[in-house]
């Protein structure tokens, strides 16, 4: 059997077309704050690419570079000046931080309605009671390669493995509120593959390269490969590609989530943007 792929960049491309039609038909523009610490390269790159995506939406680019070795009390400041500034719809803090900042405390200064990443506590717990609120990128842009892909979640059997905040957990609640039956897996989880097979939708964050092979996969389930790694052959994801014999519908690596993440953070943007008119004025918090 050969899986049929879900064409993450297309699907991107069409929610990027979107949501450029959606801002030009604003009076004012969105514009994104991202916050890059030190000079980690691949950080770098993460955000040059979210950049470029928001101006050619139409956004505006509202960057700031931050030294390695800056002080907790001074970046929360930045996020703090951010947090008020008018012209700021969203602002994203590129993750990993340096090891001497707490990164928790820093994202729960961003204000709900500019939390274009989802990750502050009241994003999160909106997701979990199941609130309206802004999701984290990579979960909901899979949700919907799942919905682009034909899937049936209702009452499906939804197997994540991974359980980080990032990404496992909120997709794991993203399932569960569209009525799928969610098994969570994570490193401690026994018989993993067992798990694995009686999924009808299987989707892998767990940050292991070609952990899951073709037996673990039922035949015809929708999987959708979160990881990306880069080795000597070229760049791979969690799930290992003799999986693409067995599975019904398969995300690429590279080309399936990667592109859906920028996307789902552009379309982010433009919901904070609505949210902005409702959310409380004192000091844009
Ligand atoms: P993470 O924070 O490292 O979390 C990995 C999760 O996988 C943890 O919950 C861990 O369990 C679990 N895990 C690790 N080894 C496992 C094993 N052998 N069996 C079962 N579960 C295992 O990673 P993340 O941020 O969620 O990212 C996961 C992967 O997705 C990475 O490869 C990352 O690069 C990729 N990613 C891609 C995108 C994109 O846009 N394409 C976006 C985000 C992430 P414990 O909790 O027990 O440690």
């Amino acid at each position: 059997m050969s899986s049929k792929m879900i064409d993450g960049t297309a699907i991107a491309d069409r929610v990027r077309k979107e949501v450029t039609a959606e801002v030009a038909a604003l009076t004012t523009p969105p514009g994104l704050a991202t916050v890059l610490v030190g000079d980690d390269p691949a950080s770098a790159i993460y955000v040059r690419n979210k950049r470029k995506r928001c101006i050619e939406a139409g956004m505006h680019d509202l960057h700031r570079h931050l030294p390695a070795d800056i002080t907790q009390d001074a970046a929360a400041d930045v996020i703090d000046e951010l947090a008020v500034d008018p012209a700021v719809t969203g602002i994203l803090l590129q993750l990993p931080l340096p090891p001497h900042l707490d990164a928790a405390a820093l994202i729960d200064r961003i204000p709900p309605h500019k939390d274009v990443d989802g990750l502050t506590e009241a994003s999160a717990g909106r997701l979990a009671l199941g609130r309206p609120g802004l999701r984290p990128c990579t979960p909901a842009g899979v949700l919907i390669l799942l919905d682009e892909s034909g899937t049936e979640l209702a009452g499906a059997n939804a197997v994540v493995v991974g359980r980080s905040d990032l990404v496992g957990k909120p997709m794991a609640h993203l399932l569960l509120q569209r009525d799928a039956t969610v098994t969570v897996c994570h490193s401690r989880t026994r018989d993993l593959q067992d798990i694995c097979g009686r999924a009808d939708v299987l989707v892998v964050a767990a940050g292991v390269p070609e952990l899951i092979e073709a037996d673990a996969v039922k035949t015809g389930a929708t999987v959708i490969d979160v990881g990306i790694h880069r080795t000597p052959q070229g760049l791979c994801g969690d799930v290992h590609s003799a999986v693409r014999g067995v599975a019904g519908a398969l995300t690429p690596v590279p080309g399936g989530v990667g592109p859906m993440t920028i996307a789902m953070l552009l379309r982010n943007t433009v919901t904070a943007a609505a949210m902005r008119a409702t959310a409380p004025a004192t000091k844009g918090r």
